[in-house]
């Protein structure tokens, strides 16, 4: 970028003159500042520093067209979105299937309770009519192992 004089408009390239960047952001030519440390744009003193090839790497920064450099970083930038999206996707899918196996082992679970809940009241069952029936225990197990077999058919028989 072409520094040029903000007063007079006055062209670094076509003039030849010396330029002045202030400390207030503004462009100055040797006429315009006519020997003085202050600000025609502002009405204020100031520090300057004069243009040229010699001055710090970050005052030269202000004069360089940047665009080139930001399309690149922009690019990058743009990149590395996207890659941060499909790590994201990723770490969400992972979330949703934890929470999706932890639902499941909790329906599991609560069924298996149930299970073993539905197994001791079958169980209490059992032992309380056991307990009940004791005294005709052997008359209850006749029919039974008259049913099954052999028995069954000598029953037929006699
Ligand atoms: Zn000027
Ligand atoms: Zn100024």
């Amino acid at each position: 970028m072409d520094p040029f004089c903000n007063i007079c408009f006055k062209n670094y390239q076509a003039a030849k003159c010396e330029l002045f960047c202030t400390d207030c952001q503004h462009v100055l030519c040797q006429e315009c500042l006519k020997g003085r440390d202050f600000c025609g744009m502002c009405n204020k003193k100031c520090r300057l520093m004069k243009i040229s090839n010699t001055m710090p790497q970050n005052m030269k920064k202000f004069f360089t067209d940047v665009r080139p450099e930001l399309t690149g970083v922009i690019k990058i930038v743009k990149f590395q979105d996207a890659q941060r999206a499909i790590g994201a996707n990723h770490a969400q899918r992972i979330l949703k299937e934890y929470y999706d196996s932890k639902r499941r082992l909790e329906a599991i679970k609560k069924e298996y309770d149930e299970l073993g809940k539905e197994f001791a009241k079958v169980k209490q069952e059992e032992r309380s009519s056991a307990g009940s029936n004791r005294g005709s225990f052997s008359t209850l197990r006749t029919p039974q192992s008259s049913v099954s077999g052999n028995s069954a058919g000598t029953e037929k028989k006699r």
